[in-house]
């Protein structure tokens, strides 16, 4: 009884992550607030009005700004959960060049169980507790509210993500 499940398979193929938008609704759904990465998996550049924070800068920076950008611009500053925005024509141009979809669990009181592949994800659906799930180029990304520690190779293809680097 989960109609949610045919639905994503329409889209994407055999590459269910090759859409980095739909990988960034899925995070964005269940909280995470996401930025999209370009080649060489870094931030977009700021768009004009930005550039050198000329616009002042958001006001969740550091040094809080007024800036009301449309764009993803500043970098982690532009990270969000809302679904209108990661959906807008001015991300839309963004989305054509994202090469992958960065968020900090951390600081969405989230805690991400990479599972790398499908015995990995057998392993999860027998021990875990059923959560959210995110699927990814070779397994799933399992979300929890809470906080727990991190910690890499818990076992073999499984990492347990609180705080990014
Ligand atoms: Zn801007
Ligand atoms: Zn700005």
């Amino acid at each position: 009884m989960t109609p949610h499940c045919k639905a994503r398979r329409l889209a994407g193929g055999n590459h269910p992550d090759g859409n980095p938008l739909r990988t960034a609704l899925a995070l964005a759904a269940a909280g995470a607030p996401i930025l999209p990465l370009r080649a060489g998996k870094v931030p977009f550049g700021n768009c004009r009005t930005c550039k050198a924070n000329a616009c002042g800068g958001r006001p969740n920076m550091k040094a809080a700004g007024p800036c009301q950008c449309p764009s993803p611009c500043h970098a982690w500053a532009a990270a969000t959960t809302d679904p209108h925005l990661l959906t807008s024509l001015v991300w839309a141009s963004v989305w054509r060049e994202a090469v992958a979809v960065a968020y900090h669990p951390g600081g969405a009181g989230l805690t991400v169980v990479d599972l790398d592949n499908t015995a990995a994800v057998a392993w999860a659906r027998e021990t875990l507790p059923a959560t959210r799930t995110v699927r990814t180029t070779r397994g799933e990304h399992w979300l929890y509210q809470g906080g727990m520690p991190s910690a890499n190779a818990v076992r073999p293809g499984i990492d347990i993500k609180y705080l990014m680097q």
